[in-house]
């Protein structure tokens, strides 16, 4: 709207407006009073018609009202503005659409109302419609806002749900492969590694062995001290087998008080150390009844290793360690032996 009155004309407006808005109890804020203004100057007869309609309605004429009587009748009088103005939203909306990333209904709808407030923009001349228009979008933006916070959250609270059901899967996976007592790999994967582990030797032409041990003469352990004792020995060779194997070796309880050793890429020669290097540490230690001074006696172990052919299966290759380590038994038991060291009948009796 422009203004073109004198100064005396404005004064004159201006004593006209004032006590009407105080009568009415409007603050004379420059929107209130440019509405006021006009209406006093008649310079719009539509907004005096409007204003005119508004004081008989019993609600009278508030701030708010006085707000979009503002829009309507003479914010909308610089065309320049309003298409610069338009133009600028435009271009937001169409950023905006860009940043959205289609992960989901509420986006996809999301881009469909902004499309739609982009055509009704594009169309409107009117201020107010625009500020419908952009009153939308604000509601949109905080809704999708609010619903991608809470899509976040809910993600994160969901990663966070996966994370700790990871955790407990691979405790449960674990306790599940591992026997109790020794902490080593138990019998059921022991055989699962054995033929995962077989399959590779195979498919690549690589070495393999399987050591089994077993302690001597461990029903004397038991007998002389006890079951709780006797557990503590099972446990103590454990850990010894643990600590002679390499980071791919397998290291089981295959039963009572025998262990086996799976040893990828190891020839015979190599499981054959390695095999010794446990009996030895087994046999060096000097064991102790907990809490006093009492020793346990030697603790020995007797060990069988055989070496994979790709014709074995799981059974026919445990089986040669086992008749190796019932050869070392039979010379004498803390000892290794293989099953090269086999005599003429015990490997005749393997076939
Ligand atoms: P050797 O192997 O030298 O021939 O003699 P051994 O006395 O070890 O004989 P054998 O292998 O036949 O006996 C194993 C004993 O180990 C029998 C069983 O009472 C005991 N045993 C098996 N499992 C456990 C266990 O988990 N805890 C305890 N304390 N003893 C066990
Ligand atoms: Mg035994
Ligand atoms: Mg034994």
């Amino acid at each position: 709207m422009k203004y073109e009155d004198s100064v005396d004309q404005a004064a004159e407006y201006a004593r006209l407006a004032l006590p009407l808005m105080t009568r009415n109890g409007i603050a004379a804020n420059p929107v209130n009073y440019a509405v006021w203004y006009a209406y006093v100057s008649g310079k719009s007869d539509a907004l005096r018609e409007a204003i005119d309609r508004q004081l008989q309605r019993r609600g009278g004429l508030d701030a708010e009202i006085s707000e979009q009587l503002f829009l309507r009748y003479i914010g909308t009088c610089d065309p320049g503005d309003l298409e610069r103005s338009r133009a600028d939203f435009i271009r937001l909306l169409n950023d905006v659409a860009q940043e959205v990333i289609q992960t989901g209904d509420s986006a996809a709808e999301f881009q469909r109302n902004l499309d739609e407030c982009s055509n009704q923009l594009g169309l409107s001349n009117d201020v107010k419609e625009i500020r419908d228009v952009v009153g939308k979008i604000i509601n949109e933006t905080q809704r999708m806002g609010e619903s991608g916070g809470r899509l976040k959250e809910h993600l994160q609270k969901t990663s966070e749900e996966v994370e700790s059901l990871r955790r407990d899967l691979e405790r449960i996976q674990r306790q599940a492969a591992t026997d109790g007592l020794s902490g080593l790999y138990n019998r059921r994967s022991f055989d699962e590694r054995l033929n995962g582990l077989m399959e590779v030797a195979r498919e690549k032409g690589t070495d393999l062995c399987l050591v089994l041990a077993d302690i001597d003469h461990f029903k004397r352990v038991n007998d002389s001290h006890g079951h709780i004792v006797g557990d503590k020995v099972i446990k103590f060779v454990a850990t010894t087998l643990e600590r002679q194997g390499r980071g791919p070796d397998v290291m089981a309880r295959f039963g009572g008080e025998e262990f086996a050793a799976i040893l990828p890429a190891t020839n015979l020669p190599g499981a054959r150390i390695v095999a010794e290097r446990v009996r030895s540490a087994v046999a060096g230690a000097t064991l102790k009844k907990a809490g006093s001074n009492e020793p346990l006696g030697k603790v020995t172990v007797s060990l069988g290793v055989a070496v994979f052919r790709p014709e074995d299966d799981a059974e026919s290759l445990i089986e040669r360690a086992d008749a190796a380590l019932y050869y070392a038994k039979n010379n004498g038991r803390n000892q290794v032996a293989s099953e090269n060291d086999l005599g003429a009948t015990e490997r005749k009796a393997q076939l």
